[in-house]
């Protein structure tokens, strides 16, 4: 079996659910074709501003805004479809139901958050599958939140490989001969007990790896707006290179680092089991994108860059003079690990330790404030980390371009700088 992942991007209007559509009918298969969707456009970030507890401007205009989105891409995929009009309104009748029956309390967030923002992705698979089916490819419309098990951490649900493998192998030895197309939605689950869970943003990269694990799959192609896996992000370099294979690990240091062209847990299980992944352009879709596989090296070979702006570093120096030991960054961490707070990029010295952390005013604050009992804080903010894999002198300072360097490790094959954004 194959596993096709179509992100929020792909399926944002009418006429890119069309061309959606006829990549997933030009690559039938004798096997059903698994399809994993995100949420249309960006309907996660409306979502979120509707999840009860969250600080929102007009809630009633962003409903609107919602309904009026979908409804409008329904009508112009198939004119006065009646059935389409009322799956569609009875999904935005259950939010509604589930908005209002969630209480605004901080604790209840992340909870509120899942049941909330998964509406994304069951509304835009339930208009995609009942579109394919109008075209006359036989669609499954499978839900995620009785595929995917995983526990009641929410927001960044973990998953029960043997639950998910035994009910997606179950769904698939069940489904009727003549399906071809068995639709879900990326990013949510759910738990044993009934309630949804996601997996963190831009986790349907992950439920697409999820799936072809539990499947044994023979591949999974993610269908981007890029022609595939670059060596920047060309939001922010003008010549990017392509690279047409990637050996697993690297894919995974990558992510690690913060290349935002695939989810970083994506690899790891289908790494185990040997399948490779395609990422390919749904607007060049016949051309032939990267892989990642079991390769010893990328190719072609040449510097990787990954930016990460907005980033805070911290300087953390205990205020009785003590060393930086392992006592004193045990505390640290504890706190760092309470706050679900990442970090990016540390050195320690004798007197003190610097970390480097994506700034989120709300979570850095309250970190400088607990820090502050037992150490002097100083920090930096509006930074940018910069990591480039198989550097060279030149490629470095051409990077730099003159502005100073806060902070620079450097390894056999990676240097990562923090300088002024
Ligand atoms: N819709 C979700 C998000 O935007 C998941 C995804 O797109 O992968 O984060
Ligand atoms: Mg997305």
């Amino acid at each position: 079996m194959k596993v096709f992942k179509f992100g929020g991007a792909s399926v944002n209007s009418a006429e890119a659910v069309r061309n959606m559509a006829h990549i997933v009918q030009t690559h039938m298969e004798p096997e059903p074709l698994v399809v994993v969707v995100s949420a249309m456009g960006k309907t996660t970030n409306l979502l979120e501003k509707l999840v009860p507890g969250a600080p929102t401007d007009d809630t009633a205009a962003l409903r609107r805004q919602l309904e009026d989105y979908h409804m409008g891409i329904a009508n112009i995929l198939i004119p006065n479809d009646k059935e389409l009009a009322a799956k569609v309104q009875d999904l935005l009748r259950q939010l509604d139901c589930t908005i209002d029956s969630l209480s605004p309390t901080p604790e209840s967030y992340s909870y509120n958050y899942d049941q909330v923002v998964s509406y994304g992705e069951l509304i835009s698979t339930t208009i995609l599958a009942h579109y394919l089916n109008h075209l006359g490819t036989k669609t499954l419309w499978a839900d995620a939140r009785q595929l995917i098990c995983t526990d009641n951490h929410y927001r960044e649900g973990r998953v029960d490989w043997a639950a998910t493998g035994e009910r997606t192998r179950g769904l698939v030895a069940s489904t009727d001969k003549s399906c071809q197309v068995i639709l879900t939605q990326g990013f949510i689950g759910g738990t044993p007990d009934g309630h949804t869970t996601t997996l963190g943003r831009e986790g349907s990269d992950y439920s697409a790896s999820i799936l072809a694990y539990c499947l044994g799959a023979e591949s999974i192609t993610i269908w981007k707006d890029v022609p595939g896996f670059l060596n920047a992000d060309p939001k922010f370099f003008s010549d990017t290179v392509k690279i047409n294979e990637i050996p697993y690990d690297e894919a995974i240091e990558l992510a690690y680092y913060g290349a935002s062209v695939i989810h970083p847990k994506t690899v790891k299980p289908i790494q185990n089991m040997g399948i490779p992944l395609y990422i390919r352009s749904f607007i060049t879709p016949d051309a032939a994108g990267s892989s990642i596989g079991n390769y010893h090296t990328i190719s072609p070979e040449t510097p990787l860059y990954i930016f990460r702006n907005n980033q805070i570093l911290l300087s953390i120096y205990p205020r009785d003079y003590s060393f930086i030991a392992e006592d004193n960054l045990q505390v640290i961490f504890g706190m760092l690990n309470d706050l679900g707070i990442r970090v990016n990029l540390m050195q320690n010295s004798a007197l003190s330790f610097s970390i480097c952390v994506d700034n989120n005013p709300q979570l850095t604050s309250r970190l400088i404030e607990r820090l502050k009992d037992m150490f002097r804080v100083r920090y930096n903010d509006n930074l940018q980390l910069i990591t480039i894999r198989y550097y060279t002198q030149p490629v470095i300072d051409s990077i730099v371009a003159g502005r100073p360097i806060l902070l620079e490790q450097r390894s056999r094959l990676t240097e990562q700088l923090i300088v002024p954004a």
